[in-house]
């Protein structure tokens, strides 16, 4: 009985191994077959990047018909806003994992991230106005080299007198009291607000820059959360419509989110 278990185990690996060997390699190796559908839509879809694009042109539009303010600034949230974290999610999908914050960040020091098509555009008519640009990131506080260096490395026009980069501190969840800090992005906006920001790695210059109390006058992100004391159980879509493309930007993410 034995032998004969092993002669059909041997017997089945033989005809796979086969099986395989006779498939062309693109089948094979086909990453999209593994894919879920909301990954595989960010990733390979051409309304994912008709749409980012589209809502970033608007966007920029928009602003440049306003009325600006002294001291403006655009806050933009960074994951599926303006860094495509799909590379991280597929690699999760085909290697069978679920989200971790070990590989988490280890995909962050990685800076392996692409750019939300848009972006790139957007940002550059923002500083391009004399406007400046916070980006106010869940990532951890402590990874915010690995996230610089990668929005670097995709060529967006930042520095640090004109981008303040604000990864998450521990600071930012404590202050959390549901009345004037609602969510926990919220103390960051508050500190942009009064010039008391802890902008990654500024010069002298970005600091004195900084330390200036700055006018939000557009949020950018892919989760209700990335608006102003707005969580995702509190959330009201009709109320927020009308300020949707003009103090308010909310892109696609199916892959993750809040809800
Ligand atoms: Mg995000």
């Amino acid at each position: 009985m034995q032998l004969t278990v092993t002669a059909l185990v041997t017997t089945l690996s033989l005809t796979l191994l086969s099986a395989c060997s006779t498939k062309p390699n693109h089948e094979v190796s086909s990453a999209s077959t593994v894919l879920p559908p909301s990954v595989k839509w960010q990733t390979q879809s051409k309304e994912y990047p008709l749409i980012t694009r589209a809502i970033y042109r608007d966007a920029a539009l928009q602003l440049m018909q306003r009325e600006l303010p002294t001291n403006w600034v655009v806050v933009m949230d960074v994951d599926e806003t303006v860094l495509d974290n799909s590379g991280y999610q597929a690699m999760l999908s085909q290697s069978g994992q679920s989200y971790s914050t070990a590989s988490w960040n280890q995909w962050v020091k990685s800076k392996q991230a692409k750019l939300v098509p848009g972006a790139s555009d957007f940002i550059t008519s923002v500083v391009s106005a004399g406007g400046k640009v916070a980006l106010v990131t869940n990532r951890n506080k402590q990874l915010d080299s690995y996230t610089w260096q990668n929005l670097e490395a995709m060529g967006l026009p930042i520095n640090t007198d004109n981008t303040c980069l604000m990864g998450r501190s521990q600071a930012d969840k404590d202050a959390v009291d549901g009345q004037q800090i609602v969510n926990d992005k919220d103390l960051r906006r508050q500190q942009l607000m009064t010039g008391d920001v802890d902008c990654y790695n500024p010069s002298d210059e970005a600091v004195a820059e900084w330390s200036q109390p700055h006018n939000i006058v557009m949020q950018v992100g892919d989760n209700i959360e990335d608006i102003a004391k707005t969580t995702q159980a509190s959330a009201d879509p009709s109320a927020l419509l009308p300020r949707f493309g003009k103090d308010i930007v909310i892109l696609p993410n199916p892959m993750y989110g809040s809800w």
